[in-house]
């Protein structure tokens, strides 16, 4: 090693790796660190490299599993999840959602809608960088990519190598892995709202719908297009939620960030020679593998960017580097401008951002809940005559008629059986037992006679019940008008 005093130190920081050599080019390369050329535009070849949010990436994207996994599950011998449009039911693990409970879907809809608000709120776009199936499918095609045609360096020489023999030999592999992904992608979502097993049957009988066909084949050609394709231009060009990223965040939300003071001014350290004095230079060795490894482009020494999904990889990848000239990590980290600035972050529950959205997430989980637990498999919809309103019979009684609507959201046949409660002297006629379909609406007429003598208003509140037949616990009640003429 050659003499300590013409080296270079950083700002005078002791114990580093510079106090025993320069950290050029070549000595950088001895010590592992690779000087990346800075991305010029045209297609992003993003650098993989292990580290902890790379690994956080990986078990984030795993969830996307469950979207080819749930459409086999059964449940009490049906679907476990299906979105039978066809009927207007959704079938969510033994429970059917119908039209008149959709509200409860919209609570989901808000739920989500606030966490994602809240989350952002708090640390940036974590949903961009670790949940988003665009993101999560990008990482998935050019993992496969890389496995085909190497490195990016390699990935670039061979797209602007001219069309070969050679060159398809190698795309074409890729390509059609990239297909069967598509295929299985758009075909598990279409399996959601038809019978998963049937639709792989009605595939190789070619009996597909034509809703079918035209969904499965656009939705594959999307994914391969945006996924394989478009890539990070989906997220710089067309995701809408990129956009609106600006107003959900703050000075205190946390996103990966360039520590300027202790970065700048970036520099790779040269010998001095005698007589001349050391540039004071800061942590950043300027080797760009920040900036190699983003799968957008960005160069997040440039401040916080649109194009930046929040993915932390270039936190790995500048941890690695200060691993290896022995400096701290963090010089890339996830922190917030109220920190750079030097103030203390509040307790989230001080800020009012997330309380808000906190509360309005914990109204929407209640009323869920709520729906959920009241939520009986049994429903029952009275609509009364209106023409006439009443009837006056022979014997002086009042007769109302309706029309009766039980829906059995249950997964079994329903045996329903009407009762009506009101006044003294009250009778009824209907039908004695409905037969109702799973997941379907049983109808029946109602008339409901009442001594005229024991009708001391024009209307007189009833209740008609319904109850399974079966399962005397599963009932509901409407409490209707009965209607008669004025007295005199
Ligand atoms: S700048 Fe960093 S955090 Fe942002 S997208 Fe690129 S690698 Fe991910
Ligand atoms: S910030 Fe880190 S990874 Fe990026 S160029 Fe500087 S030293 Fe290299």
């Amino acid at each position: 090693m050659s003499d300590k005093k013409d080296l270079y130190r950083d700002n005078g920081q002791t114990g580093s790796v510079l106090d025993e050599m320069a950290l050029d080019n070549k000595n950088l390369q001895n010590i592992g660190v690779e000087i990346l050329p800075v991305h010029t535009g045209g297609k992003v070849h993003a650098k993989r490299m292990p580290g902890k949010f790379r690994s956080f990436k990986w078990i984030t994207a795993s969830f996307w599993i469950a979207l080819f996994v749930f459409p086999y599950l059964r449940w009490d011998g049906h679907q476990a999840l299906l979105f039978d449009l066809g009927n207007r039911q959704f079938h969510i693990f033994g429970l059917t959602i119908l039209p008149q409970d959709i509200w409860m879907l919209a609570m989901v809809l808000l739920f989500f809608a606030l966490l994602l608000a809240a989350s952002t709120a708090v640390a940036g776009r974590l949903w961009c960088g670790y949940f988003c199936f665009h993101t999560v499918w990008t990482d998935v095609f050019t993992w496969i990519e890389e496995k085909f045609e190497g490195q990016p360096n390699k990935r670039t020489k061979l797209d602007s190598s001219k069309m070969s023999l050679e060159k398809l030999k190698i795309k074409l592999p890729k390509f059609a892995l990239w297909a069967f992904i598509a295929f299985m992608t758009s075909f598990s979502f279409v399996a959601y709202f038809t019978d998963a097993f049937d639709l792989w049957a009605r595939l190789f009988s070619l009996e597909w719908s034509s809703t079918e066909t035209t969904v499965i084949l656009v939705l594959a050609a999307a994914t391969f297009f945006f996924a394989g394709i478009l890539r990070e231009q989906t997220c710089i060009g067309f995701c809408p939620y990129a956009r609106i990223q600006g107003a959900m965040i703050d000075t205190q939300t946390v996103v990966p960030t360039y520590d300027v003071d202790r970065g700048e001014p970036r520099g790779r350290m040269k010998r001095v020679k005698p007589g001349e004095e050391a540039p004071d230079l800061g942590d950043c060795i300027d080797c760009n593998l920040c900036v190699a490894v983003c799968p957008t482009g960005v160069d997040i020494r440039h401040g916080q960017q649109f194009g930046c999904i929040t993915c932390g990889l270039c936190i790995d990848a500048c941890d690695s580097v200060m691993d290896k000239i022995k400096k701290p990590r963090g010089l890339i980290r996830y922190a917030s401008l109220a920190e750079f600035a030097g103030q203390k972050l509040p307790p989230l529950f001080k800020r009012p951002r997330v309380i808000v959205y906190t509360a309005i997430m914990s109204f929407a989980a209640i009323v869920m809940v709520y729906g959920l637990l009241t939520m009986s498999p049994i429903d029952l919809k009275a609509l009364h005559e209106r023409s006439p309103l009443f009837v006056q019979m022979s014997d002086g009684s009042i007769q109302n008629k309706w029309t009766i609507k039980v829906v059995n959201k249950s997964n079994e046949v329903m045996l329903a059986k009407i009762s009506v409660e009101g006044p003294e002297g009250l009778t009824f006629i209907a039908d004695k037992e409905i037969t109702v379909p799973p997941g379907n609406v049983g109808a029946t007429t109602l008339l409901v006679k009442i001594p005229k003598k024991n009708l001391v208003e024009t209307n007189t509140p009833i209740t008609i019940l319904v109850n399974d037949v079966n399962n005397p616990t599963i009932k509901a009640t409407y409490t209707t008008s009965f209607i008669s003429p004025k007295k005199r």
